[in-house]
C-alpha cells in the first residue's frame, strides 16, 4: 500500500484516469513544477492536497492520543482523526473519525490550526473538544490509546510533525478563546 503520509510522488499515477493513456511528466509552464501530462489526450492530473481532520481531545484535562495499527506508526503516538471524504464537512469528519477511533460523541469547541508542510500532501486540520469526563474505547484501527497531563506529553515519542506542532499551539493558546467554528450547524446537524 503506498501510504499518503509520505513526501509528495509523482509514481503514484501512471496512467490518465480520463483515457488510460501513459502520464509523463511536463513543466507547463517554465517557472512551475512538473505536471503529470497526458501523452494522448493531454489532459493534465493535478496531485491534489490530503485533508485530513484530527481533534485535540481533553478529558477532565488531560489530553487523547493514540497509537494506530499501522506498522509504519504504531510505536508513535497521534491524534484520532483521519481523511476527510469528498463532499463531507471537515468538522463532520472530525466527529466522525472520533466515533471511530475512540468510540465517543463529541462537539467541537474551536479550531487549533491549519497545518501543512512543503514537500508533502496532507493539509491537517485540527479541532479542539473537551469533555468533563468519558470512557474512551479503542476502535478497529486503533492500537491503545490514552490520556496524558501537559506536562507528561511524549514529546519524542510523536507521530508526525502536525502533532507536536497542534498539540504546542493547543497548549500555548489555552489562556486565549479558541478561533470560533464557522461551519454552518446545519450541516452538521445533517450528519
Ligand atoms: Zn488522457
Amino acid at each position: 500500500m503506498i501510504s499518503t503520509t509520505g513526501p509528495i510522488r509523482h509514481d503514484r499515477y501512471r496512467f490518465c484516469p480520463a483515457c488510460g493513456a501513459p502520464l509523463a511528466l511536463h513543466r507547463i509552464h517554465a517557472d512551475g513544477p512538473p505536471r503529470l501530462v497526458c501523452s494522448a489526450c493531454t489532459g493534465v492530473v493535478y496531485l491534489d492536497p490530503k485533508v485530513v481532520a484530527c481533534v485535540i481531545l481533553e478529558i477532565g484535562g488531560k489530553i487523547l492520543l493514540m497509537r494506530r495499527k499501522r506498522p509504519d506508526d504504531s510505536h508513535r503516538w497521534l491524534l484520532p482523526g483521519g481523511y476527510v471524504d469528498e463532499g463531507e464537512p471537515v468538522e463532520a469528519a472530525a466527529m466522525r473519525e472520533i466515533r471511530e477511533e475512540v468510540n465517543l460523541d463529541v462537539s467541537l469547541d474551536g479550531l487549533v490550526g491549519v497545518f501543512s508542510y512543503a514537500g508533502w500532501p496532507p493539509v491537517i486540520i485540527v479541532y479542539s473538544a473537551r469533555l468533563a469526563e468519558a470512557s474512551p474505547q479503542a476502535g478497529e484501527e486503533t492500537e491503545d490509546l490514552a490520556l496524558f497531563a501537559p506536562e507528561d506529553i511524549p514529546w519524542d515519542a510523536l507521530a508526525f510533525p502536525s502533532t507536536r506542532d497542534a498539540l504546542r499551539a493547543h497548549l500555548q493558546g489555552r489562556a486565549c478563546q479558541p478561533m470560533p467554528l464557522t461551519v454552518c450547524t446545519a450541516a452538521l446537524n445533517a450528519v
